[in-house]
């Protein structure tokens, strides 16, 4: 759903659907619910974390997956599955976000590879992610990989830069 957006900064109203919002006129960057809240714009270059929670739910003609700690390092994923494409208006794009919503990126990665006990995505260049040039989240679901595995291959259905590698 769209709804109004006004930058706080030039004032130019515009429409958008996530709370995080870039302003078209000024690129100025704000979340619409809390304008002041402040902006992290600075990650490390490699973040790696185990993750105790490992999600894909799929809504809406939307999969999203999620890898997360139990503290405030996470690691997500959205695509619009396929058939649905046309209702978004979708390009086809994975969605990577890292930690906040303001590290994420359409097509940033350069390589994604998964395998029965961790997934690593690396980013093109490291202005993409705000400094960050890889994540690394390990992980243990058992038996449950096996399902797990064909959600992920079906996010990263038809890219190149995905690889599932199973020992
Ligand atoms: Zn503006």
């Amino acid at each position: 759903m769209n709804t109004k957006r006004t930058c706080p900064k030039c004032g130019t109203s515009f429409l958008a659907v996530a709370d995080y919002c870039i302003c078209p006129e000024c690129n100025c960057r704000f979340f619409a619910s809390d304008p002041a809240r402040p902006l992290k714009h600075e990650l490390p270059s490699h973040i790696a974390f185990h993750a105790t929670d490992v999600d894909s739910t799929e809504e809406a003609g939307v999969l999203n997956i999620w890898f997360g700690d139990e503290q405030e390092s996470y690691l997500a994923f959205q695509r619009v599955c396929d058939g649905h494409e046309e209702e978004y208006g979708d390009l086809g794009g994975v969605y990577t976000e890292v930690n906040d919503q303001i590290n994420s990126c359409v097509e940033g990665y350069s390589s994604v590879v998964l395998t029965p006990k961790s997934i690593t995505v690396e980013f093109k260049t490291k202005t993409v992610m705000n400094g960050l040039v890889s994540v690394v989240a390990e992980f243990d679901i058992g038996d449950g990989f096996v399902d797990f595995a064909v959600r992920f291959s079906d996010l990263m259905r038809d890219k190149d830069a995905f690889r599932l590698v199973v020992e």
